[in-house]
């Protein structure tokens, strides 16, 4: 693929919004492994997704933690009531739900994706994107993101071009049918 801008030079590097193929000098950085951006107008709307993904983040570590530490509390409160060393377990409480907490939070993401998703994804899958600027459009799953286990790269047709696009599991859906032929 070349830059969109310049036909004679290989393309660095992908578009995150639109796919286009952009050179060294063409692409807006978006951050560190974030990627780049074609424009100005697909930066903003990549810029946007990144912030509510790290929002979407953010709450589910905060979440993580109360959940701890709440599980170490009632641990410790329980000990004490029956006159236990509660001090001396308030470190062992505190790796045991930390563990239990990951646990739980883990297995049923797993769960959730499994079962409102279709996810595990595997390359020849056919998926449905549920979200972003690409939302309603189907594609296949050409591989796994080298990455994250939880993100492919879904190859997909916007506009009558040909993208190749990293989603997360949560951003897509499995078909039971093949993509093509697409009729709305
Ligand atoms: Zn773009
Ligand atoms: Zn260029």
């Amino acid at each position: 693929m070349n830059c969109f801008n310049h036909q004679d030079r290989e393309a660095a590097a992908q578009c995150r919004f639109c796919g286009k193929g952009v050179c060294d000098e063409c692409g807006i950085r978006l951050g560190r492994n974030r990627g780049v951006a074609c424009s100005v107008e697909c930066e903003r709307t990549a810029r946007a997704e990144l912030r509510k993904a790290d929002a979407r983040r953010k709450l589910g570590f905060v979440g993580f933690v109360l959940f701890a530490v709440a599980l170490t509390v009632m641990l410790a409160l329980g000990t004490e009531r029956r006159g236990g060393p509660w001090l001396l377990l308030l470190l062992p409480y505190a790796g045991g739900s930390i563990l239990m907490t990951w646990f739980l939070f883990f297995s049923s993401w797993h769960f959730y994706m499994w079962a409102a998703h279709g996810a595990p994804f595997h390359a020849g899958d056919h998926v449905l994107i549920t979200s972003g600027p690409h939302k309603g459009i189907k594609g296949d799953v050409v591989r796994l993101s080298a990455g994250s286990a939880t993100t492919v790269v879904v190859g997909l047709t916007v506009d009558g071009k040909s993208l190749v696009h990293h989603f997360g599991w949560e951003e897509l859906r499995k078909l039971r049918k093949p993509a093509a032929p697409i009729e709305d």
